[in-house]
């Protein structure tokens, strides 16, 4: 044992030279040596080789712990009323995400169909219980996402305004 760490003390102490006096790369010396240049490194930095160590340590620690909050908060995680799916962390209530899309591909194929028919966007409002105003920011939407939903030409009033007395 003792005669290996005297080996080891000889090659730090043989690498420190090739390092000094020749200029040689941690890879060159370690090729040199028989080493990697990851040990090298670890040779000729020792205190920055310890630090790297206590890094890693307190990773691994706030990783475990960090890991440790997920599964409690992901067993406490609720399930969807619908598919009975695992619900996204911080969702206890209700249906989960994929539901939700689902809904959405729903609601907007509701809306298409309503409007494919003539619907104004304030009765579309009325069948899906919502306001004008979020029927007509959906559609926006809609439309921008590549849904056919031709704008309506409607003789529109004269604007009181515009009408001179
Ligand atoms: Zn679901």
């Amino acid at each position: 044992m003792r005669k290996v760490a005297c080996e080891r003390e000889a090659l730090i102490e043989q690498a420190r030279k090739l390092r000094e006096d020749e200029r040689l790369t941690y890879r060159q010396i370690g090729e040199r040596l028989g080493v990697g240049a990851t040990t090298v490194n670890r040779w000729l930095n020792p205190d920055h080789a310890k630090k790297q160590n206590a890094g890693s340590v307190a990773w691994k620690h706030a990783h475990q712990e960090h890991r440790a909050a997920y599964a409690s908060k992901r067993a406490s995680s609720g399930v969807c009323s619908r598919c009975s799916g695992r619900m996204s962390l911080n969702h206890t209530g209700g249906v989960c995400l994929t539901c939700r899309g689902q809904d959405a591909e729903t609601r907007c194929e509701r809306i298409a169909a309503l409007w494919g028919q003539g619907r104004t966007s304030t009765e579309i409002a009325a069948v899906l219980g919502t306001t004008r105003g979020t029927i007509c920011s959906d559609i926006m939407r809609m439309r921008e996402a590549g849904w056919d939903m031709p704008p309506r030409r409607r003789a529109r009033q004269p604007s009181p305004k515009l009408v001179t007395t």
